[in-house]
This record gives structure tokens, C-alpha cells and sequence, in this order.
């Protein structure tokens, strides 16, 4: 077995080899190179302990001394070097109390979530494979090392960390994990936000964003986001949906690139429906103002997630005119919606509604999907046009009304979005001259 390493890391193993100690590249990065992926980060365990890594290499960084990780650095680039250790006892399944030093390999796999994750390697003793992840990569399952109950208990993320993994490399997940899993989803109501958002992101962004699913089954959403569940148990009884609100989201996933703020936008985009639902006398389901409550409800979920406000800020707009559509658009209808919308959303609005459009009834997708590229095309001709559609491509400026007597203050920003209104329905009165005759009349 031999394993394709960066120069780098290989050279960290080798002087630490050298000085007498054990070393070997680690974990995710292992499991990746035998499924010939590309590695995000190549991890480093060895047995020297914290200090003795630092004294062997001239730029080091203090990442996690606690836990035992020291940051190699060389030629700019990174390397966590983290010393065998067991984790001691789980306060809360949230961190370990106190970690112990090891001088055994075993000890520090045996402590790692799942069997294909807990693998190490180097040049010299090739794979260490105590647990049999080689052959659970093989036979593409997700099984905890040890008893999945005691591993799930230790520390709850783990639960969400198996429908991650399940979701990037199209896993199933091994029954007796998945029991546990089941059982013991109720304790990441523990767990930090932070660590939650990292591992949501992670399988929304995955090659199979619907594995979504098995968090709702094994009861992971109903702990970190119960709007999911609203959304499965929410039947769309209206001839536009095959699905119901939830299986409509978990399709419509599939269905967009795999971008953070897209991909949370499509989880988002129909939340807004369990609490907007209403049936009328014939039997057919409407939700009458589902953006704007599914706007209210994102930013919600995202602070309560900890997002930051630049993915708040585009998330909860491109919820809010995820269905903003004219059945004849014009020109003039796409410039007001940009205007609307945002000049640097209006893309991501295009490929949301798109993917909304593939997740609903099939007999629909001629005709909505003719309406969505009318639009796109429309698009394409006022950006090759290049019509104003934001305050700075208007031919004034707030300086151009102060010139010509407007009082400085907040009657300027009043008047120049009046112009840019005005400019976005008629293009050809985008000059200066014109525009400054206008100022009485906006
Ligand atoms: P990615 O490719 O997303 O970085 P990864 O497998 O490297 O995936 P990390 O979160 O970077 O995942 O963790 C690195 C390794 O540390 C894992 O492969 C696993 O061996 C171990 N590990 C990480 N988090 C946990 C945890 N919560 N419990 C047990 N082991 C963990
Ligand atoms: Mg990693």
C-alpha cells in the first residue's frame, strides 16, 4: 500500500522519525487519499508530546496545546501535529474534560468517530488500520470505532457528523450506529451553534444535499432545526407540487449548484409555508405570503446558527423573492427587479428560481422554465446595454443636487433614489441635464 503524501508533510514525519519519535499523516486526509479525493488538510499524530514538536521545527504555532495540536509551519502552509492522545471523560457531549497523552497509535485511533476516519499511514509502516476501515471505504458505510452508543454519548456531534459523511461520499450508514443515532440525537441540543453550522455546511454542500433526509429521520432536525420538520409534515394538496414542502426542498436541493448561500437559500426558501398555509373550499393548499414569513424565519435559523450577517443578509433576500415572477416579463419588469432584488443577487435569484421551478410538478416545467429564460435573456440584454440599475450609474450624484440648491442632508438620498426609479423604467432619461430639470418634479 503506498500512499501519494505532499513533500511537506512527508517532511514533518521524517524529522520527527528522525528525532526518535512515531509519526504519521492521519484521518480525514488518509480516507481521502484512498478514495482518491482531494484532501482538505493533511493532519499530522504522532507520539512526541507538544514540546518536543516545537523544538524540532523552527516556526510553530500554539493551535490547541490543551488538546496537544501544534501548528508546523512550512513555506506558509500548515500543519497540525497532534500528539497521541485519549480523550478523557465528556463533560456535557460537548468537549472532553481533560485529553491524556499516549505513547500508543491504537489508543489515539480508537478515540476517532467513525472506522473510516481512524486510519493513519506512512512511508514506512504503510496503513494502520486497526478498525476495518479499509473495508467499510469499500463497502461505502459509516459505522462509529467501538460501541456507537458510548461514541455518541462522548460527544454529540458525532450524530450530525455521520449524515455529513454519508452525504460527501454517498454512504449508507451502518444499522447499529444508526440506532444509536436515533437514540441519542435529543443530546445535540448541547452542542454549540458553531460546531452545528460547520457540519450543516458541510453536507449542504455535499455531492447529495438530500441526505438531508436521514437527519430528519434520525430526529437530528427536530433538535437543530424543527422548521425542517414543519416542512416534511406540510402536504401540498395544489397542482404545481408532486411533494410535499419538505421532499419539495430536499429535491430542489439536488437541483442548485453546491454554494453555501445557494444551497441555504433552497433550505430556507419554503419554510416560510407551514406557518402561511391555508386551505381553501376545494380542497387546494395555498401559502399567501410564504417569502416574506419564509425571510422572517431564515434570518431566525441563521442567527440561531450563528451565521455571519453577510450570509444572513443574502440568504434571507433571496428567500424573500425566491418566487418573485411576472407571467409577461418585460424589460422594464426585470429592471425593477433587479432594483428590487439586489444588481449582486440577481444571479443567485435566477439559478434559486430555477431550481425551485425543477422541484415542482414536471407537467409545469415547459412553461415556467420558458417564463424563467425570457427573464435571463432580458437580463443579459439590460447588462449588455448597460442600463442603470443602482444609484452608481446615475448620471447625478448626490454632489450634482447639493450644486444645484438641494439642502445637504436626507432629502439628497430621497431624491436620488426618485431619479433612479424613475431611470429604471425609462432608460433614455439617464442624462445629467435631463435629470437635474427633474429634481422639482420626483
Ligand atoms: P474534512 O475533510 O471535512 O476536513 P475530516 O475527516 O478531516 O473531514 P475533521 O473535522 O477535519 O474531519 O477532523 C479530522 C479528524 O479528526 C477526523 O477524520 C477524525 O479522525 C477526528 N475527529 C474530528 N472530529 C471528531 C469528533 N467529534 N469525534 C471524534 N473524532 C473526531
Ligand atoms: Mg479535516
Amino acid at each position: 500500500m503506498h500512499l501519494q503524501i505532499p513533500e511537506n508533510a512527508r517532511e514533518i514525519i521524517h524529522t520527527l522519525q528522525a528525532a526518535g519519535h512515531q509519526a504519521y499523516v492521519v484521518g480525514g486526509c488518509v480516507r481521502d487519499a484512498l478514495l482518491g479525493r482531494e484532501a482538505a488538510d493533511w493532519d499530522i499524530t504522532t507520539s512526541a508530546l507538544p514540546r518536543q514538536v516545537k523544538a524540532l521545527f523552527p516556526r510553530t504555532l500554539d493551535t490547541g496545546l490543551r488538546h496537544g495540536t501544534v501548528t508546523v509551519m512550512l513555506d506558509r502552509e500548515g500543519f497540525e501535529v497532534t500528539t497521541y492522545r485519549v480523550d478523557g471523560e465528556y463533560e456535557d457531549g460537548r468537549h472532553p474534560k481533560e485529553v491524556r497523552f499516549t505513547p500508543s497509535l491504537t489508543e489515539d485511533l480508537r478515540r476517532r468517530d467513525f472506522t473510516i476516519n481512524a486510519m493513519a499511514y506512512n512511508h514506512k509502516d504503510g496503513l494502520v488500520d486497526v478498525f476495518g476501515g479499509q473495508e467499510d471505504l469499500k463497502n461505502g458505510v459509516i459505522r462509529c470505532v467501538g460501541n456507537a452508543r458510548e461514541r455518541f454519548s462522548e460527544d454529540a456531534l458525532r450524530i450530525l457528523r455521520a449524515v455529513r459523511f454519508s452525504a460527501q461520499l454517498g454512504f449508507q450508514i451502518e444499522e447499529e450506529t444508526r440506532k444509536a443515532m436515533e437514540e441519542l440525537a435529543g443530546n445535540l441540543k448541547r452542542i454549540s451553534a458553531e460546531r452545528i453550522q460547520t457540519e450543516l455546511v458541510k453536507l449542504l454542500v455535499s455531492p447529495h444535499p438530500e441526505t438531508l433526509r436521514t437527519a430528519y429521520e434520525t430526529g437530528i432536525t427536530a433538535v437543530v432545526l424543527p422548521e425542517l420538520d414543519a416542512c416534511m409534515e406540510m402536504p401540498q394538496q395544489n397542482p404545481y407540487h408532486c411533494y410535499s414542502v419538505g421532499e419539495h426542498t430536499l429535491v430542489a436541493l439536488t437541483k442548485i449548484r453546491a454554494d453555501k448561500v445557494l444551497r441555504l437559500a433552497i433550505l430556507l426558501h419554503d419554510m416560510g409555508k407551514p406557518p402561511t398555509h391555508t386551505r381553501d373550499e376545494k380542497g387546494v393548499d395555498h401559502f399567501y405570503g410564504h417569502g416574506l414569513e419564509g425571510e422572517k424565519l431564515a434570518a431566525q435559523i441563521l442567527r440561531r446558527l450563528k451565521f455571519d450577517n453577510e450570509t444572513i443578509r443574502q440568504v434571507r433576500r433571496l428567500v424573500l423573492y425566491h418566487d418573485d415572477r411576472h407571467k409577461d416579463p418585460t424589460a422594464r419588469w426585470v429592471r425593477r427587479a433587479i432594483y428590487r432584488i439586489g444588481p449582486d443577487l440577481f444571479p443567485a435569484y435566477l439559478e434559486v428560481r430555477r431550481a425551485d421551478i425543477l422541484a415542482q410538478n414536471p407537467i409545469y416545467w415547459e412553461k415556467s422554465l420558458k417564463n424563467l429564460e425570457c427573464v435571463e435573456t432580458l437580463y443579459q440584454q439590460i447588462l449588455a446595454e448597460e442600463n442603470c440599475i443602482s444609484r452608481k450609474d446615475l448620471a447625478v450624484s448626490g454632489r450634482d443636487l447639493i450644486e444645484a440648491g438641494i439642502e445637504p442632508g436626507k432629502q439628497v438620498g430621497v431624491i436620488l433614489e426618485k431619479l433612479l426609479e424613475l431611470v429604471i423604467d425609462h432608460p433614455e432619461y439617464n442624462e445629467k441635464e435631463y435629470l437635474l430639470k427633474q429634481i422639482k418634479r420626483v
